[in-house]
């Protein structure tokens, strides 16, 4: 999940976190204003304890198979619980104060798009069911697969109804040795008392303007102080839809280059691609794009650039998922070291070149043969 993680105005609550880790605190209940990035925080804690080999300041190393089962979404001894409604913030694109949750698996274990929203008859929660506490007695009643922490991530605090607190309740008194769950809240006066007086309550600050602005330029916002004002000084809710920072050129650039498929010649590339472009945006639009020829392998299905439905089907009918697995692992580890490129234009060259051996790849032509 490429989500925007350790965001630098965390560092007061970073600390608290590892001292109530410390204290052995099991339950531990993060609130704070919409739009800093409490979630962003609660992930990071938790690949954090996941991590098998952590850094300096107990940060995740963010290379270990922990860390990476993690990142991916795909680590047996985390559990993410958030609302149905809330699935368009799911998937390993999402961006900014978001969650990734296990239920949006493909059958190949990599966390894909979200299911809900095609049954358009079909209101999604915006609680969360008790169902979805159920589950995670069966994840906390069996020894840990990776004989380390378990974690769980449950946001917001404020969805859960009365049944499904009283079924947490349980878990949260009783809890299975090496165990942490991480709660998180924009509205703390939303939240059951019951829940809340389990819970060792921690405050998440919003940053300061500068700080937030300067976040924000980094990001490649071009109009920081105006987006945070209309956004109430929430950097995350500023930043908005990562994609929507390329101009309309750029995009229609990329998609360009991207619906030649494995015909795309390398040489189109290095001419098409504009000299400085926002990285961390141009990387999620290829994410998206590959996300969207993994769906329509699965199941003929678009979600995220519709309007290139026709190109989609076409390539991803050519293509092998392995292969397009693969392309999209090297785009996660790109989105991750977006922060600091040696280079936009040339990760963004790297990105359409591993694209194009992606569909060329020798086992899709096997496949496709056999
Ligand atoms: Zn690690």
């Amino acid at each position: 999940m490429a989500l925007i993680r350790r965001l630098p105005w965390h560092g007061a609550a970073w600390s608290a976190l590892r001292s109530l880790h410390a204290r052995d605190v099991h339950a531990i209940l993060l609130h704070g204003g919409a739009g800093i990035g409490k979630k962003s925080l609660a992930l990071d804690f938790a690949q954090s304890l996941l991590c098998e080999s952590p850094v300096a300041g107990g940060q995740a190393c963010g290379a270990c198979s922990g860390c990476n089962l993690a990142l991916s979404g795909n680590h047996p001894d985390l559990r993410i619980v958030v609302p149905d409604a809330m699935a368009e913030l799911r998937g390993p694109e999402a961006v900014g104060d978001d969650v990734t949750d296990l239920s949006s698996e493909t059958d190949d274990g990599i966390a894909g798009p979200p299911r809900e929203g095609r049954d358009s008859g079909k209101k999604a929660s915006r609680e969360i069911r008790i169902e979805q506490v159920r589950e995670l007695a069966d994840f906390l009643g069996v020894s840990t697969h990776r004989g380390g922490a378990r974690v769980v991530v449950l946001a917001p605090a404020e969805s859960l109804n009365q049944a499904s607190a009283n079924a947490l309740l349980k878990m949260l008194e009783e809890p299975p040795s090496a165990t942490r769950f991480v709660l998180v809240s924009d509205s703390l006066d939303e939240v059951l008392p019951t829940i809340r007086s389990r819970c060792v309550l921690q405050r998440v600050a919003a940053p300061d303007r500068a700080v937030a602005l300067q976040w924000l330029r980094e990001q490649g916002v071009d109009d920081p102080e105006e987006r945070l004002a209309a956004a109430g000084g929430a950097p995350l809710a500023a930043l908005g839809d990562a994609e929507q920072q390329l101009d309309d050129a750029t995009r229609s650039g990329l998609f360009a280059l991207l619906a030649q498929g494995a015909a795309l010649p390398p040489g189109e590339v290095a001419a098409a691609v504009p000299r400085a472009l926002p990285l961390s945006a141009a990387i999620t639009l290829f994410q998206r794009w590959g996300w969207d020829l993994l769906a329509y392998r699965a199941a003929e299905y678009v979600r995220y650039h519709p309007r290139h439905k026709a190109s989609i089907a076409r390539i991803a009918k050519a293509s092998a998922t392995e292969s397009l697995l693969g392309w999209l692992r090297s785009l996660e580890a790109m989105q991750a070291a977006s922060d600091h490129p040696l280079n936009p234009r040339l990760v963004v060259e790297a990105a359409l070149f591993s694209y194009i051996e992606a569909l060329k790849d020798p086992q899709s032509r096997t496949r496709r043969e056999s």
